[in-house]
């Protein structure tokens, strides 16, 4: 067969499948299949200016580019078309006919089954084309590559069910046309007016021209065709800032907040940068993209420059136009490039202010607390990232404590409320709030009323070892090392034993023959009022949440072992003071570290073990009947 013929070819099954979808399933917002094909024609568009920076033969003479969207009432077509970068065949079998980024499979993951929600997901998966078989019952696509001769053009065409076919043409133009062949009852495709104000809501800040023809036969631009963020800031509503976010960035939702501003100095670029309400499907996704558009004075460069932003504010979305970049800049580039690492320096610098100003904000909190709620969790990887930006970023941190679920407190909230005589901020790891609340480590607080920050995040243990101090105060874990608490808060009802009480001496040396291996030391607690026991980490040790941490992501933890800390004004430690039989005394030993071990949140070695020495002691315990 020669590459000319027609070829009649199968979609591939994800295509089928989104084909499927979008024909029988969606039947709200419709009219976003504009928006997606407009978008087509503007990264053609993009893609052909850029190419055409080395090979300017690639314009055939002809650098005008525009978009046009048409309607023909009579053959009740729809069309979009570009003469931008356009296709070669093979580009068009791989293009259209398959899905080439992972994003479909997470795509109908996410779908709910609401259409309308279904629907504006389909814009971000980048699977836009295929909307087109929403509104028409056949779509054609024609096209030529820029730069390639006029018998390469191809034509593409399908009924959106399992086939397509292509064949070559003839195609003086270089750039691409999509027909849409309207379904029965899509007329309103037809109306201009329709048609224009969809332009409007979607496309209006595409930056090429969109012409459509006028009632008495010329051409007018139909968009505003001009790089939003180029203008002066106080000539641009909070509107327009909305809608060039949404447009771009195809969210249905406003952003939270976004900052514009124009850099001078040793680098010189436009930032306009936005902070998302929500958190995409895919933040944590490795595969994920990144949302800075890359410009070198309004040329577009690439999407998804990673170099831009660091990962811990990878859901910041927007545009940064440089004005001293080669226009020729690659990815390659832009990984060992000094001016880039500058630019980030300042763009990330910016982002942080914009969210210190929200969070210090009166009248902006709520914001805060719910961006907070979105990507809190990636904004601490950058306190383990970032370390010339790690006070900054400190005061950032949300936490709940022993006193607030919600809202999450900021560190300069706990030190302004700090107990008195009290230099450290204490802190609690477990699995969930509702552990860690319940968890012995916080008696002697809560007996003395100090604040304890309760971080249950995986990520929180990672960024605990980077964040030492705040604002002179050293951070200090509550299950970890000697506690201190002589002179800090209410001591007032507690009773203290010094743990060289000889009674106490002679018990914890006795327990700990009797753990042998288990543990590292027992002593007698400061920490502990209700319970007999809590398991406790050295001052210089990873700290048992953080092993286990590791262990359940496959990772070698060192296997430190724990201290094993006494109460010893609980009822059970001082029957075991009392405890002169041999085996019994090592029974309860064991018993009261797995409690102490289960009371944390970790898993018994031998639970069988521990129920038979429970068993027996309760059996010992109850009166014979
Ligand atoms: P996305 O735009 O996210 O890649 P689409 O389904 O909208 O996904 O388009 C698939 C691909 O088809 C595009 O990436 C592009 O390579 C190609 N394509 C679509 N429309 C055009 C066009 N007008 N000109 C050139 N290529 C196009
Ligand atoms: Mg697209």
């Amino acid at each position: 067969m020669t590459a000319a013929e027609k070829q009649t070819m199968g979609f591939q099954t994800e295509v089928r499948q989104l084909l499927n979808l979008m024909i029988h399933s969606l039947y709200s917002e419709k009219e976003i299949f504009l928006r997606e094909l407009i978008s087509n024609a503007s990264d053609a568009a993009d893609k052909l200016r850029f190419e055409a920076l080395k090979n300017d033969s690639l314009y055939e003479g002809d650098s005008a580019i525009s978009l046009r969207v048409d309607v023909d009432r009579e053959a009740r077509t729809l069309t979009v078309s570009d003469n931008g970068i356009g296709m070669s065949r093979d580009e068009v079998i791989h293009n259209i006919g398959t899905i080439a980024h992972s994003g479909t499979k997470r795509f109908f993951e996410r779908l709910t089954g609401d259409e309308a929600r279904d629907a504006r997901l389909i814009g971000q998966f980048g699977v836009g084309f295929y909307s087109a078989f929403m509104v028409a019952d056949r779509v054609t696509l024609q096209t030529r590559r820029a730069g390639a001769p006029a018998d390469e053009g191809v034509m593409w065409e399908s009924t959106g069910e399992g086939e397509y076919t292509v064949e070559n043409v003839h195609r003086p133009e270089r750039g691409t046309i999509v027909t849409l062949h309207l379904r029965e009852g899509e007329d309103e495709f037809l109306d201009a007016w329709r048609v224009r104000s969809i332009i409007h809501k979607y496309s209006d800040h595409i930056a090429w021209p969109i012409l459509m023809r006028k009632e008495d036969g010329g051409d007018e631009t139909v968009n505003k065709a001009s790089a939003l963020w180029a203008r002066p800031r106080n000539e641009i509503t909070e509107l327009e800032y909305d809608e060039f976010y949404k447009q771009t960035t195809h969210d249905y939702e406003a952003p939270l907040a976004h900052i514009h501003s124009r850099v001078e100095g040793k680098q010189e670029y436009i930032a306009l940068l936005y902070v998302p309400r929500h958190a995409p499907f895919d933040l944590y996704d490795r595969e994920r993209r990144y949302g800075i558009k890359l410009y070198v004075r309004r040329v577009f460069i690439m999407d998804d420059a990673e170099q831009l932003m660091p990962a811990y504010l990878r859901f910041v979305r927007g545009v940064i136009d440089a004005a001293d970049l080669p226009l020729n800049v690659s990815r390659e580039i832009l990984q060992s490039s000094r001016d880039i690492d500058a630019i980030r320096a300042g763009a990330t610098r910016r982002v942080l202010d914009l969210l210190a100003e929200l969070a210090d904000s009166e009248t902006e909190k709520d914001k805060y607390q719910e961006f907070w709620g979105e990507f809190g969790t990636v904004l601490k990887e950058g306190v383990i990232e970032d370390q010339a930006n790690r006070e900054r970023l400190a005061k950032l941190m949300r936490w709940s404590s022993t006193r607030s679920d919600e809202p999450k407190i900021s560190l300069a909230e706990y030190v302004a409320r700090m107990a008195p005589g009290q230099n450290q901020i204490y802190y609690l790891t477990a699995e969930s709030l509702g552990a860690a609340r319940n968890s012995p480590h916080l008696e002697v607080f809560r007996s003395r009323g100090i604040e304890v920050l309760l971080l249950t995040d995986r990520i929180d243990e990672w960024v605990m070892t980077h964040l030492t101090e705040f604002d002179g105060k050293p951070l200090r874990s509550v299950a970890k090392g000697d506690l201190d608490l002589k002179g800090v808060g209410n001591e007032a009802g507690e009773a203290v034993t010094p743990p060289e009480a000889p009674e106490m001496k002679e018990l914890t040396a006795r327990m700990a023959r009797a753990l042998g291996e288990r543990v590292k030391e027992v002593r007698v607690s400061t920490r502990l009022t209700d319970s007999p026991a809590c398991l406790v980490a050295g001052e210089h040790d990873l700290g048992m949440h953080l092993e286990r941490l590791l262990k359940a992501a496959g990772q070698k933890a060192p296997g430190t072992k724990p201290i094993l800390e006494v109460n010893p004004h609980h009822p059970l430690i001082r029957r075991l003071a009392a405890e002169a039989e041999g085996r019994r005394f090592e029974d309860w030993s064991q018993l009261l570290f797995d409690q102490a071990l289960l009371a944390e949140g970790g898993t018994l070695e031998d639970g069988a073990g521990y129920v038979r020495r429970l068993n027996e002691l309760l059996l010992a315990l109850s009166p014979a009947s």
